[in-house]
């Protein structure tokens, strides 16, 4: 795919991210790949396929693209979308075990929270390597011996990454907000979908200026509207918008009453939408809604062996493993984003969540149930 193609793509997939865009699955021969050669796998989220594709130029391998229903890696493989099954059948069906000597697949990390390494053993002789995070690390994953470095493990958040939420929420809801206020309103268009936009980049970019303020000790539980989440971060920054908005009517010599309540109204649900807690992709992380936010990883080292699997697949760099005395420890267990992949990799069942109260959910119920997308998990008991 040519360079202009590739940024079109980028933009149009982008500002429609919220939805999914499948692709085929099956298998991808990228140069000319031997018996020996790497072998790949990925979801079908078309961007994800581009990207790694991107990625691979050059290095002969294959490329295998199972089924995660057009969603990406992390958000279908916990959200029970992008499953061992996949896996298997992907492995089964692509023709794949006739085209090389070997019997390892390397997967992206961030599916560690749906698939157990495990499960595709036993199932197909299959071992499975996490690969690193982004699929751009990959050059560097292969000449590293196909071992990754800590940076290559984490979740950064970075600006581009920013950037692509914002754009991913602002585009889809100021479409919608434009299209409801035609009927009666429709001289404001413009103006919505810049306010929808703006606060858009305002909740995204700004991350880094506000991250050291969510304290993951002080989140809570409770319904969007009257818990303005943790710490009460989003009222903050609606605030701060409100106070930008007075001082700019009053520079423009237009300050009206009537207009600050209008738009601050508009600005407050904008921010709440913006704000969202649907499996976790708000970097204000606390809608009131995600109760899987508040439980804690739980290291029981009477079962640890220092296997490390954990760390393997941990994107908030929380473990180190003393391989030495075998033993893990998580000297940074506050980093934790409870997405659940070291329990679900641990093969001693050495972790598992706490809730607030004190009750524990076993790796049994994290491996088998998987989140929704208001990051409830919902148990056979629940479900019933
Ligand atoms: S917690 Fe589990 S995966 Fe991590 S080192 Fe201990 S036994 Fe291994
Ligand atoms: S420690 Fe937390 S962030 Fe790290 S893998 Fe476990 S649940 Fe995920």
């Amino acid at each position: 795919m040519n360079l202009i193609k590739y940024f079109v793509l980028n933009t149009i997939e982008t500002l429609l991210r919220v939805f999914p865009f499948p692709c085929k699955t099956g298998l991808i021969k990228m140069g000319n790949p031997g018996t020996n050669s790497p072998v790949f796998l990925t979801c079908n989220y078309h961007l994800a396929v581009e990207r790694v594709k991107r990625a691979l130029k050059g290095i002969d391998c294959y490329l295998l693209v199972a089924n995660s229903r057009g969603i990406n890696v992390w958000c279908a493989a916990t959200g029970g979308l992008f499953t061992n099954h996949d896996i298997i059948s992907v492995l089964k069906t692509s023709g794949i075990e006739g085209l090389v000597d070997h019997r390892k697949v390397i997967l992206p990390q961030l599916a560690a929270t749906g698939i157990e390494a495990r499960t595709i053993k036993k199932k197909t002789g299959w071992n499975v390597i996490w690969g690193p995070v982004y699929a751009k690390d990959i050059p560097a994953f292969i000449k590293n011996k196909f071992k990754k470095t800590p940076k290559m493990r984490g979740v950064e958040f970075p600006w581009m990454q920013r950037t692509e939420m914002a754009v991913a929420w602002a585009f889809p809801i100021s479409i919608i907000a434009a299209i409801a206020v035609i009927p009666f309103w429709p001289e404001t268009i413009f103006l919505l979908i810049l306010l929808v936009w703006g606060l858009a980049c305002l909740i995204f970019l700004a991350f880094p200026i506000y991250s050291h303020r969510l304290n993951s000790e002080r989140k809570r539980i409770g319904f969007i509207f009257f818990d303005f989440g943790r710490g009460g971060f989003n009222l903050f920054i609606w605030i701060f918008f409100i106070l930008a908005l007075i001082l700019y009517s009053i520079l423009a010599g237009d300050f009206t009453w009537g207009s600050i309540l209008r738009w601050g109204f508009i600005s407050l649900i904008a921010i709440l939408i913006i704000s969202l807690d649907l499996m976790g992709s708000t970097p204000t992380y606390k809608s009131g809604l995600h109760e899987d936010r508040l439980l804690k990883v739980i290291l029981d080292e009477t079962k640890c062996n220092g296997a490390g699997f954990c760390d393997q697949v941990c994107p908030r760099d929380c473990y180190r493993v003393n391989r030495k005395e075998q033993i893990a420890t998580m000297p940074r267990v506050g980093r934790c984003v409870q997405c659940g992949a070291c329990i679900v990799q641990c093969p001693f069942n050495a972790l598992y969540f706490m809730n607030p109260k004190g009750e524990i959910i076993p790796p049994e119920t994290i491996r088998k149930f998987k989140l929704n997308l208001i990051g409830k998990r919902l148990t056979q008991t629940e479900g019933k």
